[in-house]
């Protein structure tokens, strides 16, 4: 039956986007910009960090307010950071990777119940790092995305292009089929558009200390939120947080942030450095104010 439904509801999807495209039925106004988003930057720890050394980092990590902070650890660490934090603080953590089947013989792997026993709010689905270094095809994103939004877990879709492909001019084509793909069979859109994050991270800005400008951000980011707009409706898409990735710092992060359509930060090698971590928090809250004010 849920099978049934997610095939039912993507097929009207994909009607709805062809319309769409094909000028047939016109979308409605293009969504505002600036909405009530709550900014989110998100730490991807990656393989680093021992028990010890994670909770020396929550002991001096400095929150900003306003920012929704997520601390994506390795899976076994889940447990260590929610006891770590202090009862009541605002953090909250996530997966890198999940399982798309409830359980079963698959070593190695978690389940999303599992990371939700383990204290994961959020899980990161599509990395780019999975899909080249694991063979982590759009289908196994999507299947994952969908187990974690019907676990209760939200997804953060990862989605961006290689170098060759921006090089080639092919950089929306690419954009377009991933999120397409990588999002295809949710049961979307639900009744609150906080469950989904698509974060884009172009790959060759991955750890390679060579971050997008703000501008190429802007544009890849206001292009899929076009994209999921078609997909899921302009009014739910306004909700929706958008996140940028890719060598993202302190000092890059004021004018990435600035960026209408950047809701936040994923994070790697700097956010292994609470205080780096948390001048990217600080100016994610100081772009919003900015933004807020202007
Ligand atoms: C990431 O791994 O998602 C990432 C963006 O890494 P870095 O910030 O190191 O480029």
């Amino acid at each position: 039956m849920t099978d049934l439904r997610a095939r039912v509801e993507r097929v009207v999807r994909e009607v709805v986007a062809e319309l769409t495209a094909s000028g047939a039925l016109r979308p409605g106004p293009a969504p505002e910009t600036v909405g009530s988003r709550t900014p989110l930057v998100a730490a991807n720890w990656k393989m680093h960090k021992t028990a010890a050394e994670a909770r020396t980092f929550v002991a001096k990590l400095r929150l900003s307010d306003g920012v929704e902070t997520v601390l994506c650890p390795p899976a076994v660490l889940l447990p260590v950071l929610a006891a770590a934090l202090p009862p009541g603080n605002p953090v909250r953590l996530g997966a890198q990777n999940v399982h798309f089947e409830a359980q079963g013989a698959f070593t190695g792997e978690h389940s999303c119940a599992m990371l939700r026993d383990a204290g994961a709010t959020y899980v990161v689905v599509g990395h780019s790092e999975r899909r080249s270094l694991f063979g982590e095809t759009d289908h196994d994103v999507a299947r994952k995305a969908a187990a974690a939004l019907r676990a209760g877990l939200r997804p953060i879709v990862c989605v961006g292009e290689r170098l060759a492909e921006r090089e080639s001019g092919a950089t929306f084509r690419v954009l377009r089929a991933q999120l397409t793909a990588s999002l295809a069979g949710l049961g979307l859109p639900s009744p609150d558009p906080a469950t989904l994050v698509v974060a884009y991270e172009p790959v060759w800005a991955i750890g390679t200390g060579r971050n997008a400008t703000a501008a190429q951000a802007q544009e890849a980011l206001a292009f899929l939120r076009d994209r999921l707009a078609e997909l899921f409706g302009h009014a739910w898409t306004r909700g929706v947080r958008l996140l940028y990735g890719g060598s993202a710092t302190a000092k890059n992060a004021p004018e990435l942030a600035a960026q209408p359509d950047v809701d936040g930060f994923l994070v790697g090698g700097a956010s292994l450095d609470p205080a780096a971590f948390g001048a990217i928090l600080a100016a994610t809250a100081a772009a919003r104010r900015g933004r807020e004010a202007g």
